[in-house]
Parts: C-alpha cells; structure tokens; sequence
C-alpha cells in the first residue's frame, strides 16, 4: 500500500524550504500543506513504496504498510535512522518484535560513481543510452 503520513507526528520539518520527504521521493509524490504544515502523498496510485520517505522522515510520521499477504494484519515496520545505519523494528500481530540493524550504504557520500566503474561520460547529453553497448565502450550485445 502507498505511503501516508501520520498528521500527528509531522511537524512539517519545521518549515523547512524543502521538506525530507519532498527531497527523496523519486516520484516527486510528497507535498506540503503549508497552512496546516503537514505533507501528504498526493497521488497515492503512483507510489512505489520505495520506503525512501519512510525511511528519511525525521518524526516517523510516515508509514507504508506491507500487503496483507506477506504482512499479517497488525503489523508494522518501522525504520529508525541514525549516521551510519537504519534499525528496522517489525512488529508481529502475536506481539512478537524483532530487530534488524543495517548500514546506511556502504560508499561514502559524494563517492558514487555515476558510471558504475564502466568510465566514460554516462550520455545523459549524448544520443546513446547508458548501459546500452555503444556506452559502455562494447561493440557487441551481451546475449
Ligand atoms: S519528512 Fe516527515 S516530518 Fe517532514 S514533512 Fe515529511 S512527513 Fe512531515
Ligand atoms: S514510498 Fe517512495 S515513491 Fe512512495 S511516496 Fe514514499 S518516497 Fe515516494
């Protein structure tokens, strides 16, 4: 199911330009009522349900439940963020918690390479596509 976000527990990012959830949804679904400085998912239909928003909310204010066929009703899955790492706590619906502690990624920031170690300029401006052969310096299809 699509993200919602709990009006009780957002505070908005305290009025931040740009709230966390706007700035990580890849869908760009996040939106801020600025009046009542509470955000909401504003086309539930195109979620992912990525988890980025989940994830990154600083109040866990946002929640995406699990479908009932792999989450049993009842139970949720919350994610706490620290520096380095995310502890997730999955609650089972018999009361049973467990805990999962996970690093937060595993190359430093502003270290990724945008060519995946292929080299070369990813052709965002040129006319191939990025891993297509001409790319990646192949000559060949992979088949
Ligand atoms: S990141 Fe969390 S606290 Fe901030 S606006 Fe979004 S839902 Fe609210
Ligand atoms: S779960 Fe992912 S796609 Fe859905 S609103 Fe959150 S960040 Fe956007």
């Amino acid at each position: 199911m699509p993200s919602f976000v709990n009006v009780e527990k957002c505070d908005g990012c305290k009025a931040l330009d740009k709230t966390a959830c706007q700035y990580i949804c890849p869908n760009d679904l996040m939106v801020l009522d600025k009046e009542k400085m509470k955000a909401y998912n504003r086309e539930p239909e195109m979620c992912w349900e990525c988890y980025n928003c989940v994830k990154i909310c600083p109040t866990q204010a946002v929640d995406v439940r699990g479908y009932a066929d792999f989450v049993p009703m009842g139970a949720s899955v919350v994610p706490l963020r620290s520096t380095d790492s995310i502890m997730w706590t999955v609650k089972f619906r018999s009361g049973q918690v467990k805990r999962f502690k996970f690093p937060i990624r595993t190359t430093p920031e502003g270290q990724a390479q945008p060519a995946g170690g292929f080299g070369g300029d990813p052709g965002l401006d040129g006319p191939v596509l990025f891993t297509e052969p001409d790319s990646l310096g192949c000559d060949v299809w992979l088949k």
